[in-house]
Parts: C-alpha cells; sequence; structure tokens
C-alpha cells in the first residue's frame, strides 16, 4: 500500500467532523435507535455512500447498507451509528467511517450501518444483526415499550422502518460473502500493550447465575454462632469463592452484580437473599466447570450452616471463536479477547467475521470521555483495508 491507498489520519477526522455533532450535547452523544438524531447520522451516511460511490439500501431491520453496482454477495465492513445515552463520538461511528474510508479504495465491498446495536432504548442489543442472522425474537422485541412508553413497532413505523416486515430480514443475509468491522477498545488492554490495533480472536462466553439462599430471621444480637442459618453471611462467601474459583486469569471475569437481602433490618439475622452473578471467558468449558465447582461449594456450604442454596442459570451466551482466516488476514497485531457484544460477533454464527480494535488510552467507553488518537484509528484502518484487499 502506497499514496493515496493509505488511509490518513486526517482523512478519518474530516469523515467524522460532520457526523459528531449530531446528538452532542453537554452530556456525551445521545443517539438513540429510530429517533430524529439518528434518522440525521443516516442522513450523514447517505452523503459518505455517494462519494464512495455505493448506493444505499434499508433492510427489513432498519440496518443501512452501501452497496457496490458489482453483483452480491460482497465482503461487507461497518458498525453502528445508534449510541447508548450520553455516549462517547467513536463507538460504532469510527467503524462506519473507516469502512468508507476502505471500501472507497477497493471497490465491490459493502458498508453497513447495523440497526440499534446498543439496545439502549428497548433493551435489545445487537438488534440489525440479530435480525439479519435470524436469530432475534421478533414478537417479542416489537412489543417492548421504551421508557416514555412507546412500542419499539411504533417507534419503528415512525422512522420509516415497516415492523410488519422484520421477520424478513435474514433474506437478506446471503448478500454477504463475509464481514470485518472496526472498534474501539473499550478496555486498556491495548494500551497496556502499547499497541495502536489489535485482532479480537474471539468474544467471550458468558453465564449468569442466579442465586437463591434461604436461611432463617432471628434475633442479630442474641443468637449465638452455631445457632444461626445467616443467609447474606453465605451469599458473602459464596461472592468471594466465584471470584476465587475463576483462578485469578485476567480472561476470566467475575462480577457479583445484585444482591436483594431480607428482611434487611438492623436488628434481624438475615433470613434470604438472591444473588446474580456473571461470568464471563473466552473458554466456554471452563465457564461449566466454574458454574459446577461454585454449585459443589454451595452445597457445601449449605451442610454447614444450614442455609438451603440453589444455584440456577438464569442466562447465558455462547462465546464466538473469530474467523482464523479474518484474523489472519489482520496481519501482525496482538490477538485479543473481546468480552461486550458486537454485530460482527452475530454474524460470526452465520458465516466468516472478525473485528479489528483500535487503542482507547483511557479504556473508557459509553461515556463522553471515549478517547481515540486518530493516528492509531488510521493504524487499525489500513488494516481493515489490507484484510478486504486480501479476502475480497
Ligand atoms: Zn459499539
Amino acid at each position: 500500500m502506497a499514496g493515496a491507498h493509505v488511509i490518513g489520519a486526517d482523512e478519518l477526522r474530516d469523515r467524522l467532523a460532520a457526523l459528531a455533532p449530531i446528538g452532542l450535547g453537554d452530556d456525551g452523544t445521545t443517539r438513540l435507535a429510530w429517533t430524529p438524531e439518528l434518522a440525521a447520522a443516516e442522513a450523514w451516511f447517505g452523503d459518505q455512500a455517494s462519494a464512495a460511490g455505493l448506493r444505499v439500501e434499508r433492510d427489513p431491520a432498519g440496518s443501512l447498507w452501501a452497496v457496490p453496482d458489482a453483483p452480491g454477495p460482497w465482503w461487507a465492513t461497518g458498525s453502528h451509528l445508534d449510541s447508548v445515552r450520553s455516549g462517547g463520538r467513536f463507538d460504532g461511528a469510527l467503524g462506519v467511517a473507516a469502512g468508507f474510508a476502505a471500501a472507497e479504495r477497493l471497490g465491490g465491498v459493502a458498508v453497513l450501518a447495523f440497526a440499534d446495536e446498543e439496545g439502549a432504548r428497548f433493551n435489545t442489543p445487537t438488534f440489525g444483526s440479530r435480525a439479519l442472522a435470524g436469530t432475534l425474537d421478533v414478537a417479542d422485541v416489537l412489543a417492548r415499550r421504551d421508557d416514555a412508553g412507546v412500542a419499539l413497532a411504533d417507534a419503528m413505523a415512525e422512522a420509516g422502518a415497516d415492523p410488519a416486515g422484520l421477520g424478513g430480514a435474514p433474506s437478506w443475509l446471503p448478500r454477504l460473502r463475509g464481514f470485518v468491522e472496526l472498534h474501539i477498545d473499550q478496555t486498556r488492554d491495548l494500551e497496556r500493550l502499547g499497541a495502536p490495533a489489535g485482532a479480537v480472536r474471539a468474544l467471550a462466553s458468558r453465564t449468569r447465575l442466579a442465586i437463591t439462599l434461604a436461611g432463617r430471621a432471628d434475633h442479630a444480637g442474641t443468637t449465638r454462632r452455631d445457632e444461626r442459618s445467616d443467609a447474606l453471611a453465605a451469599a458473602a462467601r459464596l461472592i468471594v469463592a466465584a471470584d476465587e474459583l475463576a483462578g485469578g486469569d485476567r480472561d476470566f471475569l467475575v462480577t457479583a452484580t445484585r444482591l436483594l437481602v431480607e428482611p434487611n433490618a438492623f436488628t434481624t439475622v438475615p433470613s434470604a437473599v438472591r444473588l446474580w452473578v456473571d461470568g464471563r471467558t473466552p473458554d466456554a468449558g471452563r465457564l461449566d466447570a466454574w458454574r459446577a465447582a461454585l454449585a459443589a461449594r454451595a452445597d457445601e456450604l449449605a451442610a454447614a450452616t444450614g442455609v438451603r442454596i440453589e444455584v440456577a442459570v438464569a442466562s447465558r451466551s455462547a462465546g464466538v471463536a473469530f474467523d482464523r482466516g479474518v484474523v489472519a488476514a489482520l496481519g501482525d497485531l496482538p490477538e485479543l479477547v473481546c468480552f461486550a457484544g458486537h454485530d460482527a460477533g452475530v454474524l460470526a454464527q452465520r458465516m466468516p467475521a472478525g473485528m479489528v480494535f483500535v487503542r482507547n488510552p483511557t479504556g473508557i467507553s459509553h461515556a463522553p470521555e471515549e478517547e481515540v488518537d486518530m493516528e492509531d484509528a488510521a493504524v487499525a484502518a489500513n488494516a481493515l483495508l489490507g484484510t478486504l484487499e486480501r479476502l475480497a
């Protein structure tokens, strides 16, 4: 690659300049799905597409496709234009801007902006990609309401999309050969490595455990140690055990996220606790072993304390190993594991897919402090360009 073929930092800055003010307020960027702010961002997408010689189409899920004249199926790139409430300027947006920079140089490559990736309004993350992959529960999501009581179906219709057609989105899937997404790192991993960009090799598997502990209420002052069945003390031991059973591995993240205590009174030994624990790691087998070990620890604790403990799986999502061909095509970049969900991860269940991450000096995202050096973004964009050139 040389000369005009190389994507420079200034070009990415220029592409983002017209997008960044849309939805920008004192508290950051807010571009929720199916809103006028998103429509304004989609107009920017139209301008980028025509400058790149691509034609814009909207799929039944409301995702935007900028497609070449060459007949499909195509390799595609892109990301999303929606944001969380009070989010940053680069999450999603940078991937779409870099996608146009690459597609304009290559020809024959499509650029996508997936609808409602964040799911911030209706709790429907990766909406557009799951609709496309056929893994979205269409009836369930259409009935969801936002904080103002607006149903998703009505919000879609208001934004000019046809909710009745949502189930037809998978018919668009065969138009794609593969998908590569550029995105900001949402950790400090690349900063730690001193690398401007990285190749994501996997998205972590996740299990959310719901743990119920039933002890016995009693006087908090008078009840002797050996006469108590303290549900909260048992829960505390399980929280510590859950983390210890992950073995201190940096790539095995355990979080006790939620705790409900009864009767939650100054005077009383806690009688009942509900506790939720979230475990994430790229190794699904280890996640299962961790759950089993925690359940065994709960049985020991129950025998010792008289607290009845049940460990149930509340939800789980399988991890994704990205296509080795795509990871290899990204070249000599450090490999990363990602612990968040992404459209590329959804599509990876259906086609070769991968992601390239850009260093984020603070690691902060979903907040206005989100930051990217455009020189780093250019390194990642050129890796994206080279990858699509090799694969397409
Ligand atoms: Zn994102």
